[in-house]
């Protein structure tokens, strides 16, 4: 039987999902350390995550929220929208994302397909590129043309990085092979752009500029990639390699339900603490405010000053915010990180993203057409295309029900047209775009409530959407990444950790944030003197043996 593809390394192919279902848990402090408080910093996934476990293990976290609780989890209802929601971050979740579904599964939440281009859970796919439009429900009702670009995509990644043995030995958990394969492509693939990758493949270079043109607004799994071709293609690899951009799902009701659930839900098995108890309700229901300081206390521990200048110390932090953030929202004792980790967080590179919804009244989009060209097809289907909207999608609660359609997901220039202008404007940008396709068709005469949009970019809880590692990033990834091994730092510099999207290797997939987490947590019972059970040794005893490969500095 194959194994599935799972989010296991490449860089760290440390069993997350393993470490978090074993029977022995997670753990054990040292009786006295039970109960102590340690600060978490920010209530999205990987400060959820990381509290949940080490409430588990007996300390108390304190959670410090400057925005709101799900981060960058965040699933906004219309107003009288019955339950239908706007997913402004976080929306398509891999199957391979093998730790977030533990806590999915944990809460009991339910999933479904997500209506990516030429799934069927789409069902119908409308590809709109240099004015032609193309009905498809798969690949095979496209032109020729994308055909080719697929096959000289999957040639490439052959090519360049001998893909299919990669992949196998990562489905294998094949850790020597997968460290051996992968290593040699660090090098060769972080000085590099995703685009020098597309554009010296003989395989592309073959073909047309049309296609490579068609590949960056079609690309492959979830859409255009355009945006991503200055990124580095080490990124880009560990994207397809681990199956981030298929087999993906929606969770019903919204994925800030993860979240929020990590922080109602009450554990079968805590040391410490008495049945029941939850993160709410070690919090009385919220959780503190922002964190604006960060300074070394003169007992060793790390004061932390909230946004209304209470200050208290505790013997482990971990950070969770964007780490732009240690310069502009929080002021951070510079001694507390080396300077090679301040360059690493500083020139950490954000990538941007908007997004635009309306409510309507119905699923309109799915009423056949009874006539015309397009007679047997539904009235829209989801679309890509090279106008402003970039991606449209549609989703779906069921007969004459409220339906949600996200009218543009953009990214990088993309969303930085949206920027300046009101929710409004983006939907009228929105509407002129989509008319451009779908001439008979009107949408107006369905949009009920207010519309929804969001720029990520433009909050300063944010500053940007997620990182998006540009060449020659990987050495400052592999010092933030580390970080949680601390043995070796001086004291000034431990017991602050780090975790979320900023320390992943994969950004821009929730998995990260999780899996950085689970390090952080590993760090700090390390540094609280407690260890893993014998049977169930976690990411910190690992690393030493399989962690990244140190590039010369
Ligand atoms: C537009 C978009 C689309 C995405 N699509 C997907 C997808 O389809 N699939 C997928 O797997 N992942 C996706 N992601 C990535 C995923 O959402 C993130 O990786 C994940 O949610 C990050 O969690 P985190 O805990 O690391 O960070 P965050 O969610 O950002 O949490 C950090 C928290 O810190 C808070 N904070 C900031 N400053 C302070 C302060 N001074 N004091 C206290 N708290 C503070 C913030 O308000 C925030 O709540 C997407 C993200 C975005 C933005």
């Amino acid at each position: 039987m194959t194994r599935p593809v799972t989010i296991f390394g490449p860089d760290f192919p440390f069993a997350y999902d393993d470490w978090l279902a074993h029977p022995a848990g997670l753990g054990t402090l040292p009786a006295e350390r039970l109960g102590t408080e340690v600060a978490i910093v920010g209530a999205g996934m990987a400060g959820l995550t990381a509290a949940y476990e080490l409430m588990k293990l007996g300390l108390k976290p304190v959670v410090f929220e400057a925005s709101r609780l799900g981060g960058r989890l965040r699933s906004q209802a219309f107003e009288g929208g019955q339950g239908v929601v706007a997913e402004l971050g976080g929306m398509r979740f891999p199957a391979s994302s093998r730790a977030f579904w533990h806590y999915v599964d944990l809460l009991g939440l339910g999933s479904q397909p997500f209506p990516n281009p030429l799934t069927s859970a789409a069902g119908c796919t409308v590809v709109d590129l240099a004015g032609q439009t193309h009905w498809a429900r798969s690949l095979d009702d496209l032109p020729p043309l994308f055909r080719e670009v697929a096959d000289a995509w999957a040639t490439a990644l052959e090519d360049g990085a001998g893909f299919s043995g990669l992949q196998q030995a990562l489905r294998e958990r094949d850790v020597p092979r997968l460290k051996a394969l992968w290593d040699q492509l660090v090098p060769l693939w972080d000085d590099r752009t995703f685009y020098d990758f597309v554009a010296q493949s003989p395989a592309f270079a073959a073909l047309s500029f049309r296609h490579r043109e068609v590949f960056g607004q079609v690309g492959f799994g979830t859409g255009g990639w355009d945006s991503d071709f200055p990124n580095s293609m080490l990124e880009i690899l560990r994207v397809v390699l681990t199956g981030c951009d298929e087999d993906q799902h929606l969770i019903t009701g919204g994925v800030q339900q993860v979240p929020e659930g990590l922080w109602q839900h009450a554990p079968a098995q805590m040391a410490h603490w008495p049945a029941g108890t939850s993160l709410a309700s070690l919090h009385g229901g919220a959780p503190r405010a922002g964190v604006k300081a960060l300074k070394r206390a003169t007992n060793g521990h790390i004061a932390v000053t909230d946004t209304w200048s209470v200050t208290r110390d505790y013997a482990a932090v971990l950070v969770t915010c964007q780490s732009w953030l240690l310069t502009t929202q929080i002021d951070c004792e510079e001694s507390l990180f080396s300077q090679p980790l301040w360059m690493a967080l500083d020139r950490t590179r954000y990538m941007q993203s908007s997004k635009t919804f309306v409510l309507v009244d119905r699923p309109f989009w799915q009423d056949m057409r009874q006539s015309g060209p397009q007679s047997g097809w539904p009235q829209m289907g989801m679309t890509l295309t090279d106008r402003l909207t970039r991606g449209t999608y549609f989703f779906d609660n069921g007969p004459d029900q409220p339906a949600a359609i996200c009218l543009s997901y953009a990214w990088m220039g993309d969303a930085l047209k949206m920027l300046p202008h009101s929710t409004e404007k983006r939907v009228e940008l929105a509407l002129s775009a989509l008319q451009k396709i779908y001439p008979d068709v009107d949408i107006r005469s369905h949009i009920i409530g207010d519309p929804i949009s969001v720029s990520w970019e433009a909050d300063p809880h944010f500053l940007g959407a997620f990182k998006g590692a540009l060449p020659g990033h990987y050495r400052y990834n592999h010092r933030m990444y580390g970080h949680f091994m601390q043995d070796a730092l001086p004291a000034a510099e431990r017991g602050i950790f780090l975790a979320g999207d900023d320390i992943s290797w994969t950004p821009a997939w929730v998995e990260g944030a999780v899996q950085t987490a689970l390090n952080a947590v590993w760090g700090m019972v390390h540094h609280l003197g407690g260890a893993c059970h014998a049977s169930n040794p976690g990411p910190g005893e690992a690393y030493p043996a399989i962690g990244p490969l140190a590039l010369p500095e």
